[in-house]
């Protein structure tokens, strides 16, 4: 019998080891993603360092500016102009060289693979938009992960927890502001228009590590398998220090409540493998010739054509990554009109292109459709190459 009152003081984690429900060998197995590496993810990523939380990806696409530097503590001055992700890979290494991190200097919506969303076992949300909010409360749903939403403005702040495919979700909260805030950014003619960003929302440091640390808690307990308020948000107050919850309603009709099952693997890559390829490994697997389609997840711009001169140029991206400055004619100098595709016929000449000039991201996991039935296919051919 171990003394239960000796204390291995050579064993890092020994004191977590004290608390009676604590396993730091669940910990080293967890695998999380962080998305966003600002005030918020710096002060989660710091936090699931100290904790010995074994795998972490870090998704960020920004680079580090001097105003970041009050409220980043894994940022220093010689970091201006890094991508975030990256610094604070490196600072989360030398806090706790145990870990393994991955660093994505990417964008959420357009670069990351949902089979990075399956194989996660808590995805924490430390965003500024509802956009990525509402993309990434779609993909846990579809991969059955739960996560943990965090915001913060000023001295006040909020975390709210999801758990799918049970209770409410990110989008049952959202209000009809919210929905045209969003398509604000997709006015006519659709495409995201640069200059009416999300303003900064000014905070302070103390609120970020007082959200980051209900975010990382929460996601400590849902590690060790205990219950969390799902459904519900934690809102505080910094100035009254009031600290209430409230429940949001499950509403039937959300979008965001679609739930995959597990997908058949495929020895694909995006970036090698066309849709072509897709569609034998899938006739392969069903034994079945019948015609299939490609569901794109993310509208495909083919190309922008103008309306004026008839001028077309071709794009191949998602909606997400096209600018209003691009859809200027380069012959005429009017505004051009974004020719959109979501699904690809086996027949179509878009089958002989890649998958990654579809829009597909590495490791993502795809839907093909028969007339009878849907099928969803991992790109597993992405897993040794990483993202
Ligand atoms: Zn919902
Ligand atoms: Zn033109």
């Amino acid at each position: 019998m171990p003394d239960p009152l000796f204390i291995d003081d050579d064993d890092r984690y020994a004191r977590f080891r004290l608390i009676a429900w604590w396993d730091q060998e669940k910990l080293a197995a967890a695998k999380i993603i962080v998305v966003g590496a600002g005030a918020l993810g710096n002060e989660v990523l710091k936090n699931l360092a100290l904790l010995g939380v074994g795998t972490v990806t870090i998704v960020d696409f920004d680079e580090i500016e001097e105003s970041n530097l009050t409220r980043s503590v894994l940022f220093r001055s010689r970091d201006c102009g890094r991508p975030k992700a990256e610094a604070a890979a490196q600072a989360l290494a030398d806090i706790n060289p145990a870990m393994k991190i991955q660093a994505m200097s990417a964008n959420i919506i357009t670069d990351v693979g949902l089979g990075l969303f399956r194989d996660a076992d808590v995805v924490i949300g430390c965003l500024d938009n509802r956009e990525a909010r509402l993309w990434v409360n779609r993909q846990c749903w579809k991969a059955t992960t739960p996560w943990i939403d965090g915001g913060i403005q000023e001295i006040n702040g909020v975390v709210k927890v999801f758990a799918p495919p049970d209770g409410s979700c990110y989008e049952c909260a959202m209000t009809e502001n919210d929905y045209h805030l969003i398509n604000l950014r997709y006015s006519c003619p659709l495409l995201r228009q640069e200059d009416i960003q999300a303003g900064k929302v000014p905070t302070a440091p103390t609120i970020s590590s007082m959200i980051a640390g209900l975010q990382t808690q929460e996601a400590l307990k849902l590690i060790h398998g205990m219950p969390v308020a799902s459904g519900q948000a934690m809102i505080y107050n910094g100035l009254a220090n009031n600290f209430y919850k409230t429940n949001y309603q499950r509403r039937e009709d959300c979008l965001s409540h679609e739930t995959y099952p597990d997908p058949i693997e495929a020895p694909l890559s995006a970036r090698e493998h066309t849709a072509k390829d897709l569609f034998a490994a899938v006739h392969k697997q069903l034994n079945d010739q019948t015609n299939l389609r490609l569901s794109l997840d993310r509208d495909l711009v083919l190309s922008l054509d103008c309306t004026e001169c008839g001028h077309s140029q071709e794009v191949m991206r998602p909606l997400q990554l096209v600018g209003m400055r691009e859809a200027e004619c380069s012959k005429c100098g009017k505004l051009s009109r974004p020719v959109l595709e979501h699904t690809i016929d086996e027949d179509s000449p878009l089958a002989e292109r890649k998958l990654a000039e579809l829009g597909v991201p590495p490791y993502d996991i795809v839907r093909v459709t028969t007339d009878q039935e849907e099928q969803v296919v991992l790109l597993a051919g992405d897993r040794e190459n990483g993202p």
